[in-house]
């Protein structure tokens, strides 16, 4: 079957159920519901207030634009544990007329007083929760320039949802009272430095009796409020303009000049000159990486995050494999699949360790050699004469690769021999992903952050913000190093104005038709820290190789191996066959104990039929909602 068809064929919902003119309201439900499909746009986020906000814009004649920022900036007052204004993110952006593709990077930077060092000797642990690890916050400055430029509603009308969810209240879920109680629990990121205003607020606001508000309590925030409202009165300049009558701005300066105790050196660096340069230079609009799996084009994040990178590694790796075949042992789930793909993991992991990071200004990163055909195939395909100890492989099913060291993807390759092996990459189950389509055809999907839950667990006393630790993404030590046989070149190592690497992987998938003209079919992405790359790649395979809808895609269990080392575990979720586990741990796999990985919330478009569908995540309380035409004027 042509791809096209096969695409349009896995992506078809049934009996669909279009409106006819003056249709009832949006229909709501939950992941695992039936798929019924729409042309009047869909959108799917991980909390059903951030949904319906969006749903809401849409069906109001807002574009997808204008959806997505509304559903973030809602989702920063329902969601406060995962991301808001005091964080960032990636948006990528598919634009109907046009064809464009645009990378949205609204990711935190490093202030101008940062160093590589400035870490110190401290571990992550006391690192990320103090004001050192926070980043200037970018998420407003991204949001306000994406609307700008793309959307068709003011930033005022865009805050209107969150501004009534945080001044109204809205009911806790047991989501966010799930993650109040692991945020207050002992040496959970709520639980520091009682007495040091900077700590205590998030306490005050999120659990003023220590302990999450009973299940049905409103949670109210009009320190919140009052700061959306100020942004929405004046602008951005409300936020990041120290000298405005705000006073957020100067307040955020202070707030992140806050430390764990006895630690001052592990102060903020952030001045009121870094939120003015952040606010002045906006978001950086990069082009997609792109490249082509089985026929189908792939667009996704490109540096300064590693997923698009590693997403592009991996699928190059396991192309030559007949994934779908299950009579020749392949097929969702089966034990060669598996194999292939945690060793195409294990692989793509090293080089990341190494090379991977914020691109700009560092021109000596190799971003094209790293996802160039021939290295690639080189690493991962060099069968039958592998050489281990030059960086290239023999991946295959029914064996293990025994070490996985970082290759050398720069033009002038073999000048240096790989020394220590890379740690293992970070996890954690954070952040939040919004798709969005609208009725013209127009696509969002996003990933917004403040890192780890709770973020750094400073909130900025009497503004209602949490601020993230998103500079824990860097190197805590820095690794660059020259020194024959180690080269080493310190690509995520921390630098004044640099963004941290990061695992953010926002991805529009596109068939061609029968002109060769390309057509989005799927938009998706995850939270959920390094296993945001290995779900991404997963949902990729799932939909491309494995057929599925774009709820089976979801649904079906995930696993996770982010660390190149001998001894890495590979994460896991329960739904494997016990036997195809024992296969693999017979070739020296192990798997740690299972646990839920990811978040996505996708949309679908079929190429054929132009219907819209959407899928959410049950993992959290993701949410589809779908319009039906809109009525005949
Ligand atoms: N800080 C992470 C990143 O940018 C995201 C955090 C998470 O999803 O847990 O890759």
């Amino acid at each position: 079957m042509p791809l096209l068809a096969a695409v349009a064929a896995s992506l078809a919902v049934g009996a669909c159920s279009l409106a006819e003119p003056g249709a009832p309201p949006p229909v709501v439900r939950t992941a695992s519901a039936p798929n019924p499909a729409f042309t009047g746009g869909v959108v799917a986020t991980s909390e059903p207030e951030a949904a319906t906000a969006a749903a809401a814009v849409l069906d109001a004649g807002g574009n997808a634009i204008d959806a997505a920022v509304a559903a973030l900036l809602a989702l920063a007052v329902v969601e406060p544990q995962s991301s808001g204004i005091g964080g960032g993110g990636f948006m990528m952006i598919h634009l109907a007329d046009s064809g464009e593709t645009i990378a949205i990077d609204f990711r935190e930077t490093a202030p101008a007083a940062a160093s590589p060092a400035m870490f110190g000797d401290a571990d992550f642990a006391i690192a990320s929760t103090s004001g050192i690890a926070v980043g200037v916050p970018s998420a407003l400055a991204g949001l306000a320039a994406a609307l700008e430029r793309w959307g068709t509603m003011s930033l005022a009308a865009a805050l209107e949802p969150a501004i009534r969810l945080a001044a109204d209240g809205f009911v806790v879920g047991p989501r966010l009272g799930d993650s109040i109680e692991a945020g207050v629990r002992a040496g959970g990121r709520l639980a520091h430095e009682p007495g040091n205003p900077a700590y205590d607020e998030a306490r005050r606001v999120f659990a003023p009796q220590g302990r999450p508000p009973a299940a049905g309590t409103r949670l109210v925030q009009p320190q919140l409020a009052a700061t959306l409202k100020a942004v929405a009165a004046r602008g951005v300049g409300a936020f990041y303009d120290c000298a405005d009558e705000s006073g957020v701005a100067r307040a955020l300066i202070a707030a992140q000049r806050a430390h764990r105790r006895g630690r001052p050196e592990l102060a903020g660096r952030m001045t009121c000159a870094d939120l003015a340069a952040t606010a002045a230079v906006g978001p950086t609009l990069r082009a997609p990486l792109t490249g082509d799996y089985r026929g189908a084009v792939v667009r996704t994040m490109p540096p300064p995050s590693s997923g698009g990178l590693c997403l592009m590694q991996m699928l190059a790796m396991v192309e030559r494999f007949p994934l779908d075949d299950g009579a020749a042992g392949f097929g969702f789930g089966a034990a060669d699949t598996l194999n292939v793909m945690m060793d195409a993991m294990r692989l793509c992991f090293a080089d990341r360790a190494r090379w991977m990071g914020d691109t700009d200004g560092r021109p000596d990163l190799p971003v094209s050699g790293l996802i160039d055909p021939a290295y690639v195939g080189r690493r991962a395909a060099s069968c039958p004469d592998p050489d281990p100890a030059d960086d290239a492989y023999c991946l295959l099913p029914g064996q293990r690769l025994a070490m996985v060291r970082a290759g050398d993807p720069r033009p002038e390759a073999g000048q240096w021999r790989p020394a220590a092996l890379p740690r293992d990459g970070d996890g954690g189950n954070e952040t939040t992903h919004v798709s969005i389509v609208d009725r013209w055809g127009n696509i969002v999907t996003a990933t917004a952050t403040i890192e780890s839950l709770w973020g750094s667990g400073l909130m900025v006393p009497g503004h209602g913000f949490v601020l993230n630790n998103q500079l824990t993404d860097f190197n805590l030590r820095p690794t660059a190093s020259a020194a024959d046989g180690t080269f080493d070149p310190g690509a995520n190592d921390v630098g004044p104005g640099r963004r941290p690497r990061s695992s953010m992987a926002p991805t529009i998938l596109f068939v061609r038709d029968a002109a060769g003209r390309e057509r989005p079919v799927a938009a998706y992405g995850s939270p959920g820290g390094a296993t945001i790359i290995t779900t991404v790649f997963a949902i990729t395979l799932n939909l491309i190789d494995h057929g599925m809808t774009l709820q089976a895609a979801i649904d079906a269990p995930r696993l996770s191996l982010t660390g190149a080392a001998a001894a890495a575990t590979t994460a896991i979720e329960a739904g494997f066959a016990a036997a195809t586990l024992s296969r693999l741990a017979a070739l020296g796999y192990r798997f740690a104990a299972p646990a839920p990985i990811g978040s996505v919330q996708a949309v679908t478009v079929d190429p054929l039929t132009g219907r819209q569908a959407g899928g959410a995540d049950a993992r959290r309380r993701g949410t589809v909602i779908g319009l039906q035409p809109a009525p005949a004027p």
